[in-house]
C-alpha cells in the first residue's frame, strides 16, 4: 500500500506547537492549495467545483444552476474545505484489479477510515465471500445476476434498503420504488441517525418536518442561537452569514458543553476583512452539561416568563396547548433546572434578557441537540421557547435544523422513509396505477436489531457506511456478518465494506454527481431544490445510480403494470413522476427547461399560520431527565466530527480546530484527569455499559466543562449503546456514561 503521508510526525510538524485561535483564514487558503495539488492542480480543481452541480458535502446547499458554490442568494463563490474534501477524494485515481489481489481482506481491515478512503475511487464491481481472503474483481453482468438471483429467492420483507444523503433525489425515489414494488417498506435512510428526531419534534410543533425559514431570514435575523452543534467545521459557509449578522448589529449565542475555536472567532477567507482580522462569531457561549439542553432551554422560557416577554397575543391567538405548558413552567423550580443543565439561574437570566429584547430570532440546531434519548423533546423545547415571543411564522424569524448531508432532506422528501407518506401512496396508486405494500415497514435500528435475530437476508445500502455510522459497533458487524447478501452502492472505499461482512458481499461502483450523464437534483436544508448538470465520467467504469437501479428493476421485476425501467433509466421521467407525487415538488416535473430552481412549496412560514391539522403551533410539555454520569469516576461522553471529517468519512487525521494530531484521544477537562489521576496522553481504557476502547490517549482540553468528554465518531461507536429516542428511534451518541481506567 501507498507510504502514509499523514504520519503522526507529519502531522505534529503541520499543527505545530501554536495553538489555532479561529475557524477559517489564511490557513483554509493554504488547505486550497494543498488540495489544489492532489487533485493535479489549482485550476483543475477550481474547474471542477465551478460546474453547475450542488456542492457534494453538506445540506446548506450551494451550487447548481446558479454555478458552482453559489448559494440562492446569489452570493459569489466562497471557499470551503468541506467541498473540497469530496471533490478532491472524487477526483483520486481509479483502484486497479490487481490491488485486490495483491492486498488480502485482513490488510484492509486493518486500514483506519482515512486510508481507505484515499485507497482511490471503486471503479469495477467487486465481490467477496465468508472464508475468502481477497476481494474479486467480477462483471457488471455477474454482479447484476448475482443480486436478482438472491433478491428473486428471498421473501421481500427479510431484505432492507438503506440510503446515504449523497444519492439524488431520482435515485432515492426510484430505488425507494424498486424496494415496495419488491414487496418490502423496509426503507430507511441515514437520518435515522442524526437528524430524525428534528424532523419528528418540527412535525408534532409545527406540522412539517424541516426549517421553517428560507436563507435570507438567517441573514435577516438580529439573534440567532446556535445549538448543540459546530458549523464551523461542519458547514462553514454558514460562517459567511453569521458573520453578516454581526455586522449588522446582531447577537449570536453559542450552546455547546464546548467552546469550539470556530464558533468564537471565524476568518472568513472570502472577506478581506474578517480574513485579516477575524470575527467574532459569539457573543455569548453557554457551557451547558453534556444531555443538559432540555432543563436549559425550559429554564429559559421560565425566566423570559419572568421577565414578563412572552408573547400573549401570539400565545392565544396561534399556540395550542398553552395553558399546560405556563402551568408547567410556572410549577419547575429553579434547582431542578440548575442540576439538571449544569448553567446557572443567573447565566440563564442573562440569555432571555437578550431574547427578550430580539425583534427577529432564528434558533438553529444540529446533533447536539438530536443525539439523545430525548432528541425529539429536545427540538420541541426549542420550538417552545420560540413561541413563546412570537418568533416563528415572520420573516426573519423561525426554526432551522442544520442537516447534514447535501441530500439527507430530499432523500426524505421523496419517500425513503418505511412509511410512504399518504399523498404520495395515493397518488402513485391514481396517477401510475401503482399499487405498493401496505405492511410496516422497519426503520434504520430496527433493521440491524432482525438482522441481528437472524430475520433479515439481503441489504441493498444505496451510499453511505451503515456499518460506521451504527451504535455499538460490534453488535452490528455481527448483525451485518449474519446476510446472505450484501450490496453497497458506493464511490469510494470504507469501513462497512470490510468489516461486517455478509456471507456474500457485492460492491457496485457509481459515478459522483458532477459525472452523472443526465442531470439530477438535490433539496437542501432550506427546502430549495437545485439542479445539477452532472458532467463527464473521470474513470470508465462507474455507472450512474440510476442505471444500475433500472437495470436491478428491469431483471428483478420485468412485469409490472405501469412500470416501463427503460424510461425510469432516464432521470427526466423519474423527475415527472416525483413532480406528480411529491407535495410541493411539482416545479421538478419540468426543470430540465426552465432551469428554475426552487423553493418548496408549504415549508416556508412567514405567517404564523402552520401546517398542523388546526394551524396552530403546538406546544408540548416534557419531563426533564435526570443528569446521567454524575459519580465520580464517570464522564458524559458525546462522540464528534472533527473538521478533517465529514460524517462517517475521515479525509485528515488531524482536527486543527481542536488542536489535535490524532484521533485516538479522549478530550477531558484538566481538573478531571486531575481527579482521576491521569497524566496528559497516558494511555487508557474507555469502558461504557456497551463497550470498551483500550490504548486511548487521555488528554486535557481545556475547553470541555468539567464532568464532560469527547471522542471522534465513528470510531468511538463500539461505546455508543442501542437505546434510542422512542419517538424518533435515533440512537444516543452524545449521552454515554464512561469510565477511563489507565493502562
Ligand atoms: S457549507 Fe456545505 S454546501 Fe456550502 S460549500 Fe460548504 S460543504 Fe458545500
Amino acid at each position: 500500500m501507498a507510504a502514509d503521508s499523514h504520519s503522526t510526525a507529519a502531522i505534529r510538524a503541520r499543527i505545530g506547537t501554536v495553538k489555532v485561535g479561529s475557524g477559517g483564514g489564511f490557513r483554509a487558503i493554504a488547505y486550497t492549495l494543498k488540495k489544489g495539488r492532489e487533485a493535479g492542480g489549482i485550476w483543475k480543481l477550481f474547474r471542477a467545483m465551478k460546474t453547475r452541480n450542488a456542492c457534494k458535502t453538506c445540506a446548506v446547499g450551494m451550487g447548481g444552476q446558479k454555478g458552482g458554490m453559489v448559494n440562492e442568494l446569489g452570493h459569489s463563490f466562497e471557499l470551503c474545505k468541506k467541498s473540497l474534501q469530496a471533490m478532491v477524494a472524487d477526483m483520486q485515481p481509479g483502484i486497479q484489479p490487481t490491488f485486490w489481489k495483491e492486498n488480502s481482506l485482513a490488510d484492509l481491515q486493518r486500514l483506519s477510515p482515512r486510508q481507505l478512503e484515499s485507497l482511490g475511487r471503486l471503479i469495477h464491481p467487486i465481490r467477496i465471500r465468508q472464508g475468502e481472503n481477497h476481494f474479486e474483481v467480477i462483471t457488471w453482468k455477474q454482479a447484476l445476476e448475482s443480486i436478482v438471483d438472491k433478491l428473486s429467492a428471498t421473501e421481500p420483507d427479510q431484505t432492507f434498503w438503506y440510503f446515504s444523503g449523497r444519492s439524488s433525489n431520482e435515485a432515492g425515489f426510484l430505488l425507494q420504488l424498486l424496494a415496495r414494488l419488491y414487496g418490502t417498506n423496509n426503507v430507511n435512510n441515514c437520518s435515522y441517525y442524526c437528524h430524525q428526531a428534528s424532523g419528528v419534534g418540527l412535525q408534532s410543533s409545527v406540522g412539517s418536518g424541516t426549517a421553517t425559514i428560507v436563507l435570507e431570514d438567517l441573514e435577516k435575523a438580529d439573534t440567532v442561537f446556535l445549538i448543540g452543534g459546530n458549523p464551523a467545521s461542519n458547514h462553514p459557509r454558514l460562517m459567511t452569514s453569521l458573520m453578516r449578522v454581526r455586522r449588522a448589529g446582531g447577537k449570536v449565542v453559542v450552546i455547546n458543553p464546548v467552546r469550539e475555536t470556530g464558533l468564537v472567532k471565524f476568518r472568513i477567507p472570502s472577506d478581506p476583512l474578517s480574513l485579516l482580522v477575524g470575527t467574532k462569531i459569539a457573543t455569548h457561549y453557554v457551557q451547558p452539561h453534556i444531555g443538559g439542553d432540555l432543563a436549559l432551554l425550559w429554564g429559559l422560557a421560565k425566566a423570559t416568563k419572568q421577565l414578563d416577554a412572552l408573547d400573549a397575543d401570539f400565545l392565544q391567538q396561534h399556540t395550542s396547548g398553552t395553558d399546560q405548558w405556563l402551568e408547567q413552567l410556572d410549577a419547575l423550580g429553579w434547582h431542578e433546572i440548575e442540576t439538571k443543565s449544569g448553567v446557572a439561574k443567573s447565566e440563564i437570566e442573562q440569555i432571555a434578557e437578550l431574547y427578550a429584547h430580539s425583534k427577529r430570532c432564528v434558533f438553529s440546531w444540529t446533533m447536539g441537540i438530536t443525539h439523545h434519548a430525548h432528541g425529539v423533546e429536545n427540538v420541541q423545547a426549542i420550538a417552545n421557547l420560540a413561541f413563546a415571543r412570537g418568533m416563528v411564522g415572520r420573516p426573519g424569524c423561525g426554526l432551522m435544523p442544520i442537516r447534514g448531508h447535501s441530500n439527507v432532506q430530499g432523500i426524505g422528501s421523496v419517500g425513503v422513509t418505511p412509511k410512504l407518506k399518504q399523498q404520495i401512496f395515493d397518488a402513485l396508486r391514481d396517477s401510475f396505477n401503482i399499487h405498493l405494500p401496505e405492511t410496516p415497514g422497519q426503520d434504520t435500528l430496527a433493521c440491524i436489531e432482525s438482522a441481528a435475530a437472524g430475520q433479515m437476508k439481503v441489504g441493498v445500502c444505496l451510499g453511505g457506511n451503515l456499518y460506521g455510522s451504527n451504535p455499538d459497533s460490534v453488535y452490528a458487524a455481527d448483525a451485518l456478518s449474519r446476510l446472505e447478501m450484501n450490496v453497497m452502492i458506493s464511490t469510494t472505499m470504507n469501513t462497512g465494506h470490510v468489516h461486517g461482512l455478509a456471507q456474500e458481499t457485492i460492491i457496485l461502483p457509481v459515478l459522483a454527481r458532477d459525472e452523472e450523464p443526465e442531470p439530477t437534483t438535490q433539496e437542501s436544508m432550506f427546502n430549495y431544490v437545485r439542479m445539477s448538470d452532472g458532467g463527464p465520467a473521470r474513470l470508465p467504469g462507474p455507472r450512474s445510480e440510476v442505471s444500475v437501479i433500472s437495470s436491478i428493476g428491469k431483471q428483478l421485476l420485468p412485469d409490472v403494470e405501469g412500470v416501463d425501467w427503460e424510461e425510469l433509466a432516464k432521470t427526466s421521467t423519474i423527475r415527472r413522476w416525483i413532480g406528480a407525487v411529491v407535495p410541493g415538488y411539482d416545479q421538478i416535473a419540468t426543470i430540465d427547461q426552465t432551469k428554475q430552481e426552487f423553493q418548496i412549496g408549504g415549508r416556508t412560514f412567514h405567517d404564523p399560520q402552520f401546517a398542523t391539522p388546526d394551524r396552530r403551533g403546538a406546544l408540548h410539555c416534557h419531563r426533564l431527565p435526570e443528569l446521567k454520569g454524575t459519580a465520580t469516576h464517570q464522564l458524559r461522553l458525546m462522540t464528534v466530527r472533527s473538521e478533517g471529517q465529514f460524517n462517517t468519512v475521515v479525509y485528515e487525521e488531524e482536527d486543527l480546530y481542536r488542536n489535535q494530531d490524532r484521533r485516538d484521544v479522549i478530550l477531558m477537562h484538566p481538573d478531571d484527569l486531575k481527579a482521576m489521576g491521569l497524566r496528559h496522553d497516558q494511555r487508557v481504557t474507555v469502558r461504557s455499559e456497551t463497550g470498551e476502547m483500550p490504548g486511548i490517549l487521555a488528554r486535557g482540553f481545556e475547553s470541555i466543562r468539567r464532568g464532560n468528554a469527547l471522542m471522534y465518531y465513528p470510531e468511538s461507536n463500539v461505546l455508543v449503546a442501542r437505546h434510542a429516542d422512542p419517538q424518533s428511534k435515533t440512537p444516543a451518541f452524545k449521552g454515554v456514561v464512561v469510565e477511563v481506567i489507565a493502562n
